[in-house]
């Protein structure tokens, strides 16, 4: 009960890429780069283990983004020449690349990490990978004409990817989705059924996360936006609810999202978001523990994870050790005084 995981990325030393950025350039090229990466990544489990987190993910250190970290072992896509595109909606303008091609995996892409990751821990392991809707919002398009098309054939490549983590040893699959929370209408539509195919097959936890962002200047403007109640997951929760996927990982710290939405997400495990990435004040165990506490009144316990409200990439190294240590004190203290 409660245990606790992450939502995925954590911040790269700075050894390994610019600091306290997203997107941020490498520090090393070649054979150097990939063994930096490794290191990062036995270096990221091992902080997790130290601050008590229960399932482990890889921190996602050996990827530049968690979008494009995928997309550059995929055979079709031109990044030579990238095309600037308004994304989520045009919440923000990002430089992607383009599809021109028929989309085929170049190899395995995260088998490294994974492996490393699985040698150097007997926790739990989770490993995260971006959802087909997100990647379809997150590139450009010169050879499908048609985004449906697009996002089922990456759905396959996903498929391919996990199915091949599961084989590594990996416990949880993740599949990020923050475009769900953009595109709701689409959601039903095909949001699920691509979810389904990158999802098909799998015997492991799977889960999907959806979210509000990292704290980026965009995404906080954005968030500013929405009013003083964001319902945005009130559309998606049903068919959530629905679909064979088991667990869902949502924002619930310093979020405008009222909670009692977590009702409509009957028989999922839901991984409740109780530290806040978009500020640096550091959560204390009891904050975490109230968070789950919040969550318990329309969630069933033993359906409850501790987690964080998103990925932890652009953030500053100590604070995200700090807030990690207060998510896993805050899940043992909530298992102490509600278990
Ligand atoms: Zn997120």
């Amino acid at each position: 009960m409660f245990e606790a995981t992450i939502a995925g990325s954590l911040p790269k030393p700075s050894w390994l890429a610019e600091p306290d950025r997203l997107w941020a350039p490498w520090k090393l090229e070649g054979a150097e780069l990939d063994a930096a990466k490794r290191d990062a990544t036995l270096l990221a489990v091992k902080i997790q283990e130290d601050a008590g987190i229960d399932i482990v993910g890889d921190g996602e250190q050996a990827r530049q983004h968690f979008v494009h970290g995928f997309l550059e072992r995929v055979e079709g896509i031109d990044f030579a020449h990238k095309v600037e595109m308004g994304i989520r909606k045009d919440r923000y303008k990002a430089m992607v690349p383009t599809v021109t091609g028929e989309l085929r995996l170049k190899g395995r892409v995260h088998e490294m990490e994974a492996k490393a990751a699985r040698a150097h821990t007997k926790k739990k392991l989770k490993f995260t990978l971006p959802g087909a809707m997100t990647i379809a919002d997150t590139i450009a398009d010169r050879f499908y004409g048609d985004k449906v098309k697009m996002a089922m054939a990456f759905a396959d490549l996903l498929n391919q990817e996990a199915r091949a983590l599961e084989k590594d040893g990996v416990d949880v699959i993740q599949f990020d989705e923050p475009a769900f929370n953009v595109f709701m209408d689409e959601v039903t539509v095909w949001g699920i059924d691509a979810l389904h195919r990158a999802a098909a097959g799998l015997t492991c936890t799977t889960a999907v996360h959806i979210c509000y962002g990292y704290g980026i200047k965009a995404n906080v403007d954005w968030k500013d936006s929405l009013g003083k109640e964001w319902r945005q997951y009130e559309d998606i929760f049903p068919a959530l609810a629905a679909s064979k996927i088991k667990q869902v990982s949502v924002e619930c710290r310093n979020s405008k999202v009222p909670i009692d939405l977590l009702a409509l997400l009957k028989g999922k495990d839901i991984l409740v978001g109780a530290i806040d990435v978009a500020s640096d004040q550091i959560e204390t165990a009891e904050d975490v523990a109230a968070t789950l506490e919040a969550a318990m009144k329309f969630v069933p316990k033993e359906h409850i994870l501790a987690c964080t409200n998103c990925g932890m990439a652009p953030m500053r190294r100590d604070i995200a050790a700090a807030k990690l240590k207060a998510l896993g004190d805050g899940a043992a203290l909530a298992r102490k005084r509600f278990g």
